[in-house]
């Protein structure tokens, strides 16, 4: 695996390949972009070529250093993920003592700080005064969705590198040359996968995915001549699948995306669910413009609701579900 195995992101490639070849290799670098669209990869592939022992713009997978870190024990590259649900101050402090001491065997010591919008405000704080006086040989990459999810301070000290959303094509293309899809099966998947490689290929290795989709769309189509036993009764279906909860919700706020889109333009290539098209069409007669918008509002709401807070899961999508049904959002 190379750099030249990543889609989509010549640009933010292009451009680390050539602070390595112009020798002006920052300190500090936050990788922005959507969840999966290639910034973990290619932050550690950047920390593989820079301590490459055989190549100079790319790892070769063959020296000891490249051997090590794909054996997950090289000494100098370090990753940081979220303990929980953030990254706390010990895990920033114990970065800056670790990064007092000069690489065990490589010219660079590098530390790749995922999901970094998790670190709280203390974590934040501390890791700000090693941005501010980097050792010569440290690299500092962090990895978030959005630069403005982080603190203003931080982010003036890092090179933003942005990562961009991959298109349909694009990621259909991946999936029929890496897992022999047919076209229509990989654009399905791809049209789902909202601009992620990896829930793309995630979605091409499980099935269970596309069946669980269809089993709560079959029944959002419906909603509005459920009664309310059977709205019930989605709701425990739901909770059947209660990890992929967040993968549930953005399945049925997609689907009134397509609604508010094809009732705006009338255009069935915008609609993304294609496989629901003829619903679609049919059910975007029954909202209007107003009531789709404050449905999507409302299921936004609702799955923040319930990734930030320990509101209770059952009442929360049943509330929902019957506040859509009756457009009482
Ligand atoms: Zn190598």
């Amino acid at each position: 695996m190379g750099f030249t195995d990543v889609v989509g992101q010549e640009l933010p490639i292009k451009l680390l390949q050539n602070a390595i070849d112009n020798e002006r290799i920052s300190h500090a670098y936050l990788f922005t972009g959507k969840e999966g669209v290639g910034k973990e990869f290619v932050a550690f592939q950047f920390a593989k070529a820079i301590n490459c022992k055989e190549l100079e713009l790319d790892a070769c997978d063959e020296c000891i250093s490249c051997r090590k870190f794909n054996n997950g024990n090289h000494p100098d590259i370090i990753k940081i993920s979220p303990d929980g649900s953030s990254i706390k101050i010990d895990q920033i402090r114990n970065l800056q003592q670790q990064i007092s001491y000069k690489p065990y065997e490589s010219e660079w010591k590098i530390y790749i700080i995922e999901e970094a919008e998790k670190m709280n405000l203390q974590a934040a704080n501390s890791l700000l005064r090693t941005l501010e006086e980097p050792p010569s040989y440290a690299i500092i990459i962090l990895l978030a969705p959005k630069e403005e999810l982080l603190l203003p301070t931080i982010t003036s000290r890092c090179q933003i590198v942005k990562f961009r959303s991959l298109t349909v094509d694009e990621i259909t293309d991946k999936l029929i040359s890496e897992f022999k899809l047919k076209t229509q099966e990989a654009r399905k998947r791809a049209v789902l996968a909202d601009g992620s490689l990896d829930k793309a290929i995630t979605l091409s290795k499980d099935e269970s995915f596309l069946l669980r989709r269809s089993q709560i769309l079959d029944k959002i189509k419906d909603l509005l001549n459920l009664d309310l036993v059977e709205v019930f009764e989605l709701v425990k279906e739901i909770l059947d699948y209660k990890d992929e909860i967040n993968n549930i919700l953005k399945d049925i706020e997609m689907f009134y995306r397509d609604l508010i889109l094809y009732k705006g333009s009338k255009n069935t290539d915008l609609i993304v669910n294609f496989d629901y098209e003829e619903d679609i069409i049919e059910l975007s007669k029954e909202y209007t413009f107003t009531e789709l918008q404050s449905v999507i509002e409302y299921v936004e709401e609702i799955s923040n609701l319930i990734k930030n807070t320990n509101v209770k899961l059952q009442l929360a999508l049943e509330v929902m579900l019957l506040k859509i049904k009756e457009k009482r959002v």
